[in-house]
């Protein structure tokens, strides 16, 4: 699906569709450049998810788990020049039972667990985004 959002609420909504559909192992990546809106897709999912802690990129680690009956685990590759076998070692725990969001998932290569959902942001204008979520089953969205 493909819509086009003209808030930050809007785009929390859209994310909040996607993870009702979502369950423990998921992974569900989410491209975009800098303020496309990768984190505030993240946080709408999360907040769906029964997350009521803050939800920010994670800033001085590569990752953060949200605890809930299923964890939502939050990760930002931004930094990660490039993986290896030992960085994948230490990414491997946010994937193992939760449900995994993954900013900047081209700096992970092809280490990263199969997608069940693609998230694609784009710039419109200040406001407006253009959201594709792409999977190869059907959502329902
Ligand atoms: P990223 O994680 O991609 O760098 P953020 O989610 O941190 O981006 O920031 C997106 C910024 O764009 C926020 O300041 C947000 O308020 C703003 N914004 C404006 N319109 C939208 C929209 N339609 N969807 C998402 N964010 C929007
Ligand atoms: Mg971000």
């Amino acid at each position: 699906m493909e819509t086009v959002t003209a808030s930050p609420e809007e785009t929390e909504a859209v994310a909040a569709r996607l993870a009702a559909r979502l369950r423990p192992g998921d992974v569900v990546t989410v491209a975009g450049d800098l303020g496309a809106g990768k984190t505030t897709f993240v946080r709408g999912a999360a907040r769906a998810l029964g997350i009521t802690q803050p939800v920010a990129s994670p800033t001085f680690t590569i990752g953060h788990v949200y605890e809930a009956p299923t964890p939502v685990a939050h990760l930002d590759l931004y930094r990660l020049a490039g993986i290896d076998a030992a960085e994948w070692g230490d990414l491997e725990p946010y994937f193992d039972g939760t449900i995994a969001f993954v900013e900047w998932p081209e700096h992970g290569s092809n280490w990263l667990p199969a997608a069940r959902a693609v998230v694609t942001l784009r710039h419109v204008d200040e406001t407006h985004r253009r959201v594709s979520v792409a999977a190869h089953d059907d959502l329902g969205l």
